[in-house]
């Protein structure tokens, strides 16, 4: 817990949240400015503002309940996002997943994907490298 946390204090009951659903390591409610009807958060009750902060037995649980959400919301589509650093479109930095209808073109997540040119060889050594350190 980080007492500075906006995400912590709706764990612990101190800002009400629409929680959809708690257990001993996750918790679930409703966003507050959703992008679509059914926008969730889904989120480890272990604080750490990235993904990489969180010890593997917090997470176990966290897609699941996303796929619960999903499940109860009636989305066909739907996009599940985890934003890391401010760069990367990260707000609050207690880990969230968030779960995001996309009933249409124009409400839920936009994605801008600049795919970049690359070709075999550097795929390949790219491989080699990551290969190694897995
Ligand atoms: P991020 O950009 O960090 O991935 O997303 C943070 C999300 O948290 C945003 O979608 C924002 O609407 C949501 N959020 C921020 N503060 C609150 C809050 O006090 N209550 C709820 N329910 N959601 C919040
Ligand atoms: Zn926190």
């Amino acid at each position: 817990m980080s007492a500075a946390c906006i995400f912590c204090k709706i764990i612990k009951g101190d800002i009400p949240s629409f929680k959809l659903f708690e257990s001993d390591k996750v918790f679930a409610f409703l966003d507050i400015q959703p992008l679509s009807r059914g926008h969730a958060l889904v989120i480890p009750k272990y604080h750490g503002a990235k993904l990489t902060d969180i010890p593997d037995e917090d997470l176990a649980e966290v897609l699941p309940v996303a796929k619960k959400i999903a499940q109860v919301t009636g989305a066909e589509d739907f996009n599940i996002l985890q934003n890391n650093g401010r760069i990367a479109h990260q707000v609050v930095d207690h880990v969230h997943f968030h779960m995001i209808p996309k009933p249409n073109q124009t409400e839920g997540l936009g994605i801008e994907w600049p795919a970049q040119a690359t070709d075999m060889d550097k795929l390949k050594a790219l491989f080699e490298e990551l290969k190694a350190k897995m």
